[in-house]
């Protein structure tokens, strides 16, 4: 059933109650974490200015000009979209760390070091099967929430293609072998 309007004037009254309270009993904690993350990020004050008063960035309002409310959103889904592929490329490192147990993650099988280069490789197989499973998440991410678990292994692209095409092993490895 559709909310009514009563009930959302209601609904939104009480979020915004709701709301200040959560602001009064934080509001230390929120100053201090406001002030602690400028402190990371010393350059984003002096760009978002800059950027405000040279029209690069919102909020726009109707002086800006008729298409205002769309260039808001657009840099809604702009910051949005950054925040989603930092907080993934924090986790993917997190995972590669995780699976080779070093700093400095590296490919179980030739040593590749570059991440750009690196995945995770499902230690049984079965790889395409278990995506398939998972459905849209990244696996690294999934990893994560799932806890770790003893599934996966570091590899390059090509140690984990190589195995793929082998019957499970990496072709360096039986050619060494
Ligand atoms: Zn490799
Ligand atoms: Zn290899």
């Amino acid at each position: 059933m559709p909310e009514s309007p009563e009930a959302r004037v209601r609904r939104l009254a009480r979020s915004r109650t709701y709301n200040k309270k959560w602001r009064e009993a934080n509001s230390e904690r929120q100053k201090k974490y406001f002030r602690d993350w400028r402190k990371g990020n010393p350059e984003y004050g002096v760009n978002y200015m800059k950027d405000r008063r040279e029209g690069r960035i919102g909020p726009f309002g109707p002086e800006d000009g008729e298409d205002w409310q769309g260039r808001n959103r657009e840099d809604f889904l702009k910051i949005k979209r950054e925040n989603t592929n930092r907080r993934r490329r924090e986790i993917f490192l997190e995972a590669l760390q995780h699976y080779s147990g070093k700093e400095e993650p590296e490919c179980y099988c030739c040593g590749e070091k570059t991440l750009q280069l690196l995945c995770l490789d499902h230690v049984d197989g079965g790889g395409n099967e278990h995506r398939r499973e998972i459905g849209k998440i990244r696996v690294y991410v999934w990893a994560k929430r799932e806890g770790w678990p003893p599934l996966f292994r570091v590899a390059c692209h090509s140690c984990n293609t190589g195995a793929h095409l082998n019957g499970g092993v990496c072709p360096h490895q039986s050619a060494s072998a």
